[in-house]
């Protein structure tokens, strides 16, 4: 299709799109940056589910692009974060938050993974940063973390309502081709909506400014009752 591919470029006045390997450079490159600011949650216990829940998620997200890497952060906050290229953080304080419950925690890794796999995370970036300011980091040219520190700043904010609604959908996708009860999305939103609720400077903003909890949980079941998915929490 190089007709399609040279009208496009023409037409591109936009700042040039990072290449797959970048993309994955950039995420690990700011990840690890952030990781050395949070510290890494070295807990067997969370690293074990964390392991087992990236493994069968990655199996399930489509298309297979990305060499998905799922790790602890040693924070107590109730959140996760996707960074471009297939790297993503689940807080310690999250496994606390879901007791644990692989089911609900999947939902969260599929959510996440969505934000990679339809480049939710990289295409914020280009569009807020820029190819120029992005290749220095992937480069390895960041003195003192300047890039990588807007990177994760970008990364901790929401997608806004329409990516983290198809984040979400996508996540039930994946919870469930990956074997897990996909109506334990439900159990999670509830659980959200508590924090919120009575401890909200335990929730990271990246949950609370997602759309409405309520739009949220109607959406889901909007899903889970035309796939016919039923489970644990739902029953069309
Ligand atoms: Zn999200």
């Amino acid at each position: 299709m190089l007709a399609a591919v040279m009208l496009n470029t023409a037409g591109c006045k936009g700042p040039r799109l990072l290449s797959h390997d970048e993309e994955i450079r950039l995420g690990q490159q700011a990840g690890d940056e952030f990781e050395a600011e949070y510290g890494r949650d070295r807990d067997q216990r969370r690293n074990t589910i964390a392991n087992r829940i990236g493994t069968r998620i990655a199996a399930a997200a489509q298309p297979p692009a990305y060499a998905y890497d799922f790790r602890v952060l040693a924070d107590d906050t109730v959140n996760a974060v996707a960074f471009p290229g297939g790297r993503i953080y689940l807080y310690r304080g999250l496994f606390e938050a879901l007791s644990y419950d692989e089911d609900q925690l999947a939902w969260v890794a599929g959510h996440e993974s969505a934000h990679v796999s339809r480049q939710h995370a990289v295409r914020r970036l280009e569009r807020s940063l820029g190819y120029e300011l992005l290749i220095q980091l992937v480069f390895g040219k960041d003195t003192g973390g300047q890039i990588a520190g807007l990177v994760a700043g970008l990364m901790l904010q929401d997608y806004g309502r329409d990516n983290e609604l198809e984040a979400d959908r996508i996540g039930l996708e994946y919870a469930k081709a990956a074997g897990y009860d996909p109506t334990a999305a439900l159990a999670v939103l509830d659980k959200f909506a508590q924090i919120q609720g009575k401890e909200p400077s335990n929730l990271e903003l990246l949950f609370m400014s997602h759309p409405g909890n309520t739009t949220r949980s109607d959406a889901v079941k909007n899903v889970l009752r035309e796939r016919g998915w039923s489970g644990k929490y739902y029953r069309p």
